[in-house]
């Protein structure tokens, strides 16, 4: 399964060097491997790979949608629960790593903080947290949407003598056994934490700003199989997942009543779970259903039948030396706060400082909004390909799709640069433009632009999201049209070198 295929037909190796070694850059590294493409390098800043997996470890991570679906369908996987948990998705993309060799292709610990394109050199220059430098033909960006944690600061949190930490960066060396605990949020991270939290807790107080809609988790064990079946079961189950999640996105982009069966399974979850009506009430969602993330659960509502557990629907004001104190002026006395309070997803590679031609910056073509033609390719930054970029997420099905119909893109363009048809790909700014306004006027109608969620961007648009089912973006992404490239060769380029200084072997980091 894992057997490399005949080298591709390069007329030249071309060195690619991917940032990130979460799922996306590590799909792109074992894809490149199957092609038989071996010239590139995946620079992760943490010391272990896993992006989102290796950083949410806190209690109850799992996926909260089908492990069959979101795993690479060039790996399949015999998944023990079909709602797998974080661990095991974290040693599913180590078993990857290992089988295809990416060990050798991983520089961990290695930050990069300035990607530059040179215009005589033509390529990518790169340069570290340490001052390395490397070097690439064809940069991928593969951060993830879901890296930079969100820690609103809450006021008074200097006089606070308790604990305070992000969902995403668990203290583990804290025992929650008998301690007062609050949880601020009521997202997908929340659903998963608060029903593990009250089993340790002596009080759990969940701080909710608005009550998110909550389904139940059919969770079911499966049988350890092997050999073919175990292949093809994995293979039958994640093209039934995969249909399944396609017939409900319109329900959330077309606005489909389909989507009163979510609100109606909520609703009968709630009454059977929780047994106060007041309580129930102020349960209840209010925000359209689905214009944030749905929650998969049944064991987050019966956790607030216990008595230890209580949710508070004011807002928080601030911290004192022991207490959360809200507008209403109440307090609550509390030794830890875990902020499950999300992620700053629409402030794309805020953490790289990127420039592109004639000195143009990254951060300046996105002042007004992360956007890329097909979420991936920016005009100005040739050759660089964005992973889980502008419009790739999806509100139902999985990302691991999308980034698949990326990666299959971005191996496509390297073909072109490497047979020289057209060395740089630098998408043309009125393709970029014309696919960005078809964004926004279809997310304009889709559910999520009628409520406050993280897929919007300061602009109010969402900018997160793909408008669409994911088969759409497949066919869309299948093979780059050099009609949406600009046709600069190297022959027509002001800087070009008349011999071509590329070297094949990636540059060995050097001191700078
Ligand atoms: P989230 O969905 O963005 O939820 C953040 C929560 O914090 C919301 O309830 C939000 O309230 C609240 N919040 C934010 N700022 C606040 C503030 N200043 N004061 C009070 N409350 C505040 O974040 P998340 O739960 O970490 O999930 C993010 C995404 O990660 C999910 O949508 C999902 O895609 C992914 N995820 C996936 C899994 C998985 O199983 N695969 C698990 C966890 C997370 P409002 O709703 O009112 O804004």
């Amino acid at each position: 399964m894992n057997r490399p295929r005949r080298p591709p037909r390069h007329g030249r190796p071309v060195h690619v060097v991917i940032v990130g070694a979460g799922i996306s850059g590590l799909g792109l590294g074992m894809a490149l491997k199957r092609a038989g493409h071996h010239h590139f390098t995946i620079l992760e800043r943490a010391d272990d790979i896993g992006g989102v997996w290796r950083d949410n470890t806190y209690p109850g991570a799992a996926c909260d949608i089908p492990a069959p679906l979101y795993s690479y369908s060039f790996a399949p996987h015999t998944w023990s629960q079909r709602y797998a948990g974080q661990q095991e998705i974290l040693e599913y993309l180590r078993g990857c790593a290992d089988d295809h060799g990416l060990h050798d292709h991983l520089r961990l610990g290695t930050e990069v903080r300035e990607a530059r394109f040179d215009e005589h050199t033509r390529r990518w220059h790169l340069r570290t947290q340490n001052g390395d430098t490397y070097e690439a033909d064809v940069l991928v960006p593969a951060c993830g949407q879901l890296s930079r944690p969100s820690s609103p600061h809450l006021p008074g949190t200097e006089r606070f003598t308790g604990r305070i930490f992000h969902s995403a960066r668990w203290d583990h060396g804290l025992d929650l056994t008998g301690r007062r605990v609050a949880v601020i949020g009521t997202g997908a991270s929340a659903l998963q934490i608060v029903p593990q939290v009250a089993k340790q807790a002596a009080h759990l107080t969940v701080f909710q700003r608005s009550a998110p809609y909550v389904v139940p988790r059919w969770q079911r064990t499966y049988r350890p199989t092997s050999g073919p079946l175990a292949w093809i079961g994995a293979k039958a189950a994640r093209l039934g997942w995969w249909l399944f999640n396609e017939l409900t996105v319109p329900g959330l982009t077309r606005r489909w009543r389909t989507r009163g069966f979510t609100a109606f399974g909520c609703a009968a979850q709630l009454r059977r779970q929780v047994h106060d009506p007041a309580l129930r009430e102020r349960l209840t969602p209010r925000d359209e259903v689905g214009c944030k993330r749905i929650g998969i659960s049944s064991d987050y509502y019966p956790a607030f039948n216990e008595p230890h557990v209580e949710l508070v629907t004011d807002p928080v004001a601030e911290l004192t030396d022991k207490a959360i104190r809200t507008e209403t002026g109440s307090e609550h006395p509390v030794d830890v706060i875990i902020q499950a309070t999300g992620f700053s997803a629409t402030e794309f590679l805020a953490s790289l400082h990127v420039t592109g031609r004639e000195g143009r910056t990254l951060a300046d073509h996105w002042r007004g909004g992360a956007r890329a033609y097909l979420g991936m390719t920016v005009p100005g930054f040739p050759n660089m390909f964005v992973l889980y970029g502008p419009h790739t997420n999806v509100g139902a099905g999985s990302v691991v799709y999308m980034v698949e119909s990326q990666i299959r893109y971005v191996l496509d363009a390297l073909r072109v640069i490497g047979r020289g048809t057209r060395p740089l790909l630098d998408v043309r700014a009125d393709a970029e433009d014309t696919f960005t306004k078809e964004m926004r006027h279809r997310l304009g109608t889709t559910v999520w632009s009628a409520c406050r969620n993280w897929y919007r961007g300061k602009n109010g648009f969402v900018t997160t999201n793909w408008p669409g089912q994911t088969a759409e973006y497949r066919r869309r992404t299948r093979r780059v049209n050099l009609a949406h490239y600009e046709p600069r060769g190297p022959a027509d380029h002001p800087h070009t070198p008349r011999t071509p200084t590329h070297p094949h072997a990636p540059r060995t980091p050097t001191r700078s």
